[in-house]
């Protein structure tokens, strides 16, 4: 039997949250149920409770960096028992036949389902973690260890398998790289983390000055380089392997390019919503080269997870009450957190 769910809702583009009662299906044969402890506020909910992206349907229940306890299990699932410590991310289903899903890249294929904003198989909308109960195909949830505190894991579900992933494909995670992260927000602060735990140098790249203390000395960044500057960015042109580009708005990619050395590669995790310009020239001189990437799979976003936990690497966080998210969205809009908000579902989020 489908069971009574509460969350918050944003019910048209104005992106206005408020509570909003939904149901979700019976637990079945492979799905785990759980209860929401922690779901962190990602910038893509905001985009999509205004629809910025352009195709969001209402009544939308946002988050994908949900943690929490399973409740319960379906008959035939393996790798949870009732009690354990879950996370579920960006995805709750895949077609586990492409070579994609083959591949355990579940992130990349075409008919991968969205936690949220989604339809699921059975037609239903998919509603994501900003609500009290989860009911997830087991495939599509990973363990969190037992030494992470669980509201700081919760961004590592978006934030950190976003950053880990490109980190490790295109080879910038190790020792002896010099690594650029641009923007220091929610997703640049965890890639400066884990990109110092893989042994790599890091800099920071920025626009605001104000952030330098706190780079190097809270978050572990070796350097900082504020890119409104000719000078520092001049005397630090042709130093790095490759950048990390967490910055979402319109930005020129010419003076990333410029600090790359030969062979160096520009990747972009951020998602603008405007197309940026891409200047060809300086990825001939050089043989630069700009990629992307998407989250992760399920099996890398489980090695993300407990290697996490191994290095000590935890999101930085401000928890709130669910009844704070709006004034929450307006203020990541203005960049006013440091450096992911995470809300306190378990205790926070009551029936009236
Ligand atoms: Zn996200
Ligand atoms: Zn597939």
């Amino acid at each position: 039997m489908a069971r009574n769910a509460i969350g918050w809702a944003a019910h048209d583009q104005s992106g206005i949250l408020s509570p909003f009662k939904f149901s979700r299906r019976a637990t079945g044969e492979q799905d785990v149920t759980l209860k929401v402890l922690y779901c962190g506020i990602c910038h893509s909910d905001l985009h999509y409770v205004k629809n910025e992206w352009g195709h969001s349907t209402y009544p939308a229940v946002p988050g994908h960096e949900i943690v929490g306890i399973v409740t319960e299990v379906g008959s035939k699932v393996q790798n949870f028992k009732v009690g354990d410590k879950v996370g579920v991310g960006c995805m709750v289903g895949s077609c586990h036949s492409c070579s994609n899903c083959s591949d355990n890249l579940q992130n990349y294929c075409p008919k991968m389902i969205l936690t949220y904003g989604s339809t699921y198989y059975d037609g239903t909308p998919t509603y994501g973690g900003y609500s009290n109960i989860m009911v997830v195909d087991e495939h599509f949830v990973v363990r969190v260890p037992e030494s992470i505190p669980l509201d700081s894991a919760a961004p590592l579900l978006c934030a950190g398998i976003t950053v880990y992933s490109p980190l490790k494909y295109y080879g910038l995670g190790k020792p002896g790289m010099h690594l650029g992260v641009n923007g220091l927000g929610g997703l640049g602060h965890v890639a400066v983390k884990f990109a110092k735990a893989f042994g790599a140098k890091v800099t920071v790249i920025s626009t605001s000055p104000n952030k330098k203390d706190e780079a190097i000395s809270r978050l572990g960044a070796d350097s900082f380089l504020v890119s409104r500057d000719p000078d520092q960015m001049q005397a630090a042109a042709s130093t790095m392997d490759g950048i990390i580009d967490t910055v979402s708005a319109f930005h020129p990619l010419q003076p990333l390019l410029s600090l790359l050395k030969s062979s160096g590669k520009l990747v972009m995790v951020g998602a603008p919503d405007k197309p940026l310009e891409l200047p060809i020239f300086p990825l001939l001189m050089g043989r630069k080269m700009v990629g992307g990437s998407c989250i992760g799979g399920m099996k890398e976003t489980q090695e993300m997870i407990d290697f996490a936990a191994k290095h000590g690497v935890k999101a930085e966080i401000e928890v709130i009450p669910i009844d704070h998210v709006n004034t929450a969205m307006d203020r990541m809009l203005k960049s006013d957190v440091r450096y992911r908000f995470v809300i306190d579902i378990g205790n926070t989020l009551k029936a009236n």
